[in-house]
């Protein structure tokens, strides 16, 4: 099964001005592209008879080489990337999600304060992420490199991630340099909070 990178469901410029166009164009034409087609040789030069879905294989990266890890986090961490973003977007949660946030975190504003200040310590380029921990609690967290909670690897919390904010720089250096807090406030202006409500019932069904 080869790995296929699907096109936005919004245009280039949708995002504007908080994300521009250019940088969109460039991290999915280019980046994504680069991590799926990599992924794809890497499976290949492998051997690997089996082909597995990409969440399984999200699930099981630890039985395979550091390049297939890399690219098919690539992968997986910018599909749910494109996802939660819209230029239309749901300004903020409710009913579940939205209470369990706030019992987790105590409001929606420190929870963004909170994954802010995890994004502004990553050291490098990595991934800020909300995520559903195995026992189907909410819990934030961020990863180097590729990596995502859901890899079985050893990082410090793991379960499925609902919402995750690329830090890297390539996400935001044409339009915003080194200032990195600022594309985060961005972020905010352009996260469709409907997506992460949808992926936090199918990951709490999953952790079930
Ligand atoms: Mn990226």
């Amino acid at each position: 099964m080869k790995h296929i990178l699907s096109p936005l469901a919004y245009s280039f410029d949708a995002l504007e001005p908080h994300i521009d166009a250019k940088t969109m164009e460039i991290h999915h034409d280019r980046h994504h592209q680069a991590y799926v087609d990599n992924l794809n040789k890497a499976l290949e030069s492998s051997g690997a008879e089996e082909s597995l879905e990409l969440e399984d294989l999200i699930k099981n990266i630890s039985k395979y080489s550091q390049a297939v890890r890399n690219n098919a986090g690539g992968h997986y961490n910018h599909s749910l990337f494109w996802d939660i973003l819209s230029d239309s977007p749901k300004a903020s949660p409710e009913g579940n999600l939205l209470h369990e946030i706030n019992k987790t975190f105590g409001s929606l504003d420190q929870l963004k304060a909170d994954i802010k200040n995890l994004a502004l310590g990553q050291f490098g380029s990595g991934w800020a992420w909300l995520l559903v921990k195995h026992n189907g609690t909410l819990a934030i967290s961020s990863t180097p490199n590729q990596d995502n909670p859901l890899m079985d690897i050893n990082i410090a919390t793991q379960g499925y991630p609902i919402l995750g904010v690329d830090v890297w720089e390539h996400a935001y250096y044409l339009n915003y340099q080194n200032k990195r807090a600022d594309y985060f406030d961005a972020f905010w202006k352009v996260l469709n909070w409907e997506a992460v409500e949808r992926n936090y019932e199918l990951a709490l069904a999953k952790a079930k």
